[in-house]
Order: structure tokens, then sequence, then C-alpha cells
């Protein structure tokens, strides 16, 4: 960093990042990179894409903003396609995940006091990340994201991830839960993924007792997992669902779509959002879910995910300090036994870019437009990367 004018939130950068084309980014000084993070799930059309930078271009030129008082055609025909895709009802719009996510909080909280519970509750799981406000903070499951924003908020329960029984005891004892709220698959919590049958457990129980089963794909969506939404794999509907990193490839957006009891719940007055949906974002968002569908990138991403995974799981087969491959479609982790943050720029200086979260799960986000060629290289540059890992 050359200025201490920015608050040190996210400590020492990286390189400083130019120019973008396709699964490339370039920095400053002229070195390329091979994408595998896509800005965190974002730019899974990879960067510049050619309908995505000509739809904000056209807009920017027409009108860029003109606030919620007024009809936004782009909005229409982003929820119109959303509704379309997604088999939900309604949709608001939010510039954000940790906006759709508290979107998807007020909904339960109003879904709760219509069934005459007067602190509503949302039963949410160890290990979950919803975003860094006051309550998806207070929803996420780790203590680093909390500490030191104490008091946090009330009317939240937890429980552990991939466990039915321990939520049905949970709700046993709290007769204050309205609603499930979680993460199909935990991406900041290390890519940790639920059992096969785990969402349509989680819909039964949920119908069983009246609660609202609110999905988190903020980081899931938009094609990534190999359906345009993770729960598509499960044949289940939720009554909320959230999505944002993937919705605009890089433009911020987010969505907070409803179903079921959830929908209707919002009046007017209760939300809003200065610029949630204006022209210009809903642009990015309509150019880009278009070309995810239209393209099938999402049956790309399986391809791709299915790839890149047998691609490490055969380089690393004898590696011992690899406890495990995971992943699904264009979601990758790749778990070691000890901590690893320091493979990040063991890999930039090597010419590609990924991530490290849980501290020991190298997370890939690859962007779905990734050639087999890429793929391929993807795993020739890290494999050795992680072979050769002793420790931090
Ligand atoms: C990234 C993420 C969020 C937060 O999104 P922001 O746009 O950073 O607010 C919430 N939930 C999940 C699952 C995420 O991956």
């Amino acid at each position: 960093m050359t200025t201490d004018a920015l608050m040190n939130t996210y400590g020492d950068r990286a390189a400083t990042l130019i120019k973008g084309e396709g699964a490339w980014l370039w920095d400053a000084n002229g070195n390329k990179y091979l994408d595998a993070l896509s800005g965190i799930a974002v730019c899974g059309l990879g960067h510049s894409h050619p309908a995505v930078a000509s739809a904000v271009a056209e807009q920017a030129a027409s009108l860029t903003h003109c606030s919620n008082f007024f009809a936004i055609p782009n909005q229409e025909k982003l929820a119109d396609k959303l509704r379309e895709i997604s088999g939900m009802t309604n949709v608001f719009f939010g510039n954000s995940g940790a906006e759709a996510n508290e979107a998807a909080i007020k909904i339960a909280r109003l879904y709760g006091h219509q069934q005459g519970i007067s602190l509503p509750t949302i039963l949410v799981m160890d290990n979950a990340f919803h975003g860094r406000t006051l309550a998806t903070l207070t929803a996420s499951g780790s203590r680093k994201v909390q500490a030191g924003f104490e008091p946090l908020v009330r009317g939240f329960a937890r429980g552990p991830y991939n466990d039915i029984a321990a939520l049905q005891t949970i709700g046993d004892n709290n007769p204050d839960i309205c609603a499930v709220f979680v993460e199909p698959i935990q991406g900041e919590g290390g890519i940790r993924i639920a059992a096969e049958n785990y969402l349509q457990q989680l819909r039964e129980l949920c119908d069983q007792r009246g609660w609202l089963l609110m999905l988190d794909e903020v980081q899931t969506g938009n094609g990534r997992t190999g359906k345009y939404f993770c729960y598509q794999h499960s044949g289940i509907l939720p009554d909320v669902v959230t999505t944002s990193k993937g919705l605009g490839n890089g433009v911020p957006i987010g969505a907070c779509l409803a179903a079921g009891k959830a929908y209707k719940l919002m009046r007017p007055g209760n939300h809003g959002s200065t610029f949630g949906g204006n022209p210009l974002s809903c642009a990015a968002a309509l150019a880009s879910v278009t070309t995810i569908v239209d393209s099938g990138l999402d049956t790309r991403a399986t391809e791709l995910g299915d790839r890149i995974m047998a691609g490490f799981k055969q380089a690393l087969a004898d590696c011992g300090h690899v406890k495990e491959i995971r992943g699904m479609g264009c979601m990758i982790g790749i778990e070691l036994n000890r901590p690893c943050k320091s493979l990040f720029k063991t890999a930039m200086d090597a010419g590609l870019i990924i991530n490290v979260t849980a501290d020991s799960v190298i997370r890939l986000l690859p962007p779905m437009i990734m050639s087999d060629c890429e793929a391929d290289q993807l795993v020739a540059i890290l494999a050795p990367l992680i072979k050769d890992f002793e420790q931090d």
C-alpha cells in the first residue's frame, strides 16, 4: 500500500491488477496471471466479457440511475428472468451479498411476527458466513468476524451444519424459531459440502415445523455449482434464496428471492435501497444471467470442475499432507493438514491467483469460461506447489 488514507481492513494488498481478459489478469508491472479466483466467485464469465461490457457501456450512456420512485425496465426484465430460472416468485434487489441477506433476515422477522412470535429467531449454522453487517456477522458462525463488534444482534440460534437431528432438538427447545438460514455449500467456511439429501431433509423439517427455509446462495448461485442455483440439484424450492457475487459479473448487485410462505410479506415502506436494482447494475446482471443460461455455463461448470478435481486427485494422489480434494462444479477445495495461507503468495509468484480460506483449505473458484487447456495449466502450476509445501 502506498497511501495510509484507506482504512486498513484488508491488510497488505497483493499485486496491483490493471487489466483482465477471460481467465487472465495483468498487473501494473506487466506480469500475467491465470485467475482461479474470479474476484471471489464474482466474474464467472471471466474478465471484460463483451456481452457485459457492452451492456454496461450502453446503459451508462443512456441512464445510469433514476431511483426506485420510478419504474426500471431492466429491473423488471431481470426479475422475470430470475423467476423463470429459479421457480421463485418475486425478488428484491440490493447491492451486495450482505444486503441480500439483510432482506432475508427482515422477511423472516416479518414472518415470525405474523405467526405471533414476539422474538422471532433464525436458526443459523456453525462455521457459516453471511456477511459483515451487524445482523449478518451475527448470523455468521465465526468468532473472527464477530470479535470486537459486540453487542451482537438478538434473534439468532445456532446449530451444527449437516446435522438434521441436532436442528430438531434445538427446535424442540426453542419455540421462537421461525426460519433456518443455511449455505448449500459453506464457501468461506472451507468448501464444506452438505450430504446429498441435506436440503430435502431441511425442506421437510421446515414444512413440519412451519419454518421458512432460507438459503444463502451468494457464492453458490449463478451457475457455479453446475445448476443456476445449487438447490436445483436437490429438486426442492426454498422460501427465500439470496444471491449476489456472480450476479453482475463484477458490477455490484444482490438479490433476495421469495416464494411460498415468504411471498408478499414485504409491503410498501418495509424495505428499500437507493441504488438497489438501478438501471446500470440490472443491465450488467441481465447480460450476465442471459449469457450464463444461453451458453449453458452451468453445465460447463460441472465439466470444468470435474476436470480440475480429477487433475488434482491424480497429481496429488501420494501427497501425505493433502487431507481431501472436494468440490461441486467450479467451487473446489483442497484441504491440507496444516495452515497454508502463504501458498497464495507462492502461487502469485508462479503466475496463478488462488485463495486460502479456513486457514488450511485452498479454495479454487475459476471462471466458468476457462478452457480445458487453461484448466490443465492451473493443475500443472498448482499441484507441484502443494506437493512441495512444507508449512506456513
Ligand atoms: C461473500 C458472501 C457473503 C457476503 O457478500 P458481500 O457482497 O461481501 O456482502 C454472504 N454470504 C456468502 C455465502 C458469501 O460467500
